[in-house]
């Protein structure tokens, strides 16, 4: 069985000390290539490197809504001279937050139009956060879609069906992270049951929010294999089914990925 973790923070301070176990436990669990995706320009520039360096991570560059306040001027183009190195095939982390509510909303919105308008002009798929505020990150993918095409995905999505089913209309993918494995989590599950096999995900977003039965832990890149087993489970397939699609799909989105 072959799993890819499309989102993970392997720069995170929880990861990258203990980095070398945290890769092989990944590859003990089938999980043999990561999308490790940035928080900022510093982060964009480590996570390349560390690319060049590990056969099984892959990069995201960009400036998480949760940082844009501290970019400094000049970090956008430090962000923007990175799409072409080698192993990189995504933009991001992007999107918008109301949750957190640390960074001015509308520079959060100036920053998620900048990825959208790189990924445009690149083709790299653009990486979406979306956390309390899905009517406003929808009203920005129309006005990216009235302007051309969309190739991204909706990361650790919480929405219904319904507003799934809008993100694969808009030819989107969705992935889902640990939150689909909890308890309460059923409504999350039957949206999971909804998305197409040819557009669903899985992920990490290691180290934050590990999946069951290991929540409340640090999360790594081989506890997706706990989100797509609780996945599978929802979709009526085994998990062997669900690796090979959320694999394929992954390699047709971040299509750069070797
Ligand atoms: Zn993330």
């Amino acid at each position: 069985m072959r799993l890819v973790d499309t989102h993970c923070h392997l720069d995170s301070d929880e990861l990258r000390d203990d980095l070398d176990a945290v890769l092989a436990r990944a590859r003990d669990a089938g999980v043999e290539r990561m999308v490790s995706v940035a928080v900022s320009a510093a982060s964009a520039e480590y996570l390349v490197g560390l690319a060049a360096e590990r056969a099984e991570v892959f990069a995201a560059v960009g400036v998480h809504p949760c940082y844009v306040h501290e970019a400094a001027a000049g970090d956008w183009d430090r962000v923007s001279a990175l799409v072409d190195r080698p192993k990189v095939v995504a933009l991001g982390e992007t999107g918008l937050d109301k949750h957190w509510n640390v960074a001015p909303f509308d520079l959060q919105q100036e920053y998620f139009d900048r990825h959208l308008r790189l990924s445009a002009a690149t083709g790299l798929p653009f990486v979406t956060h979306t956390r309390d505020c899905e009517p406003d990150v929808f009203a920005m993918l129309e006005a990216a879609r009235a302007r051309g095409p969309l190739t991204g995905v909706m990361h650790s999505f919480t929405g219904t069906p319904e507003s799934a089913a809008r993100c694969v209309e808009w030819g989107l993918y969705v992935s889902f992270a640990g939150m689909v494995t909890f308890k309460k989590s059923d409504e999350l599950r039957r949206t999971a049951a909804a998305v197409p096999d040819d557009r669903i995900l899985v992920e990490t977003d290691s180290p934050y929010l590990s999946p069951q039965p290991l929540r409340g832990k640090r999360n790594e890149p081989a506890n997706v294999v706990h989100t797509a087993r609780v996945v599978a489970e929802a979709r009526g397939v085994t998990l062997e089914v669900l690796a090979e699609q959320t694999t394929a799909n992954a390699r047709r989105l971040f299509s750069r990925m070797t």
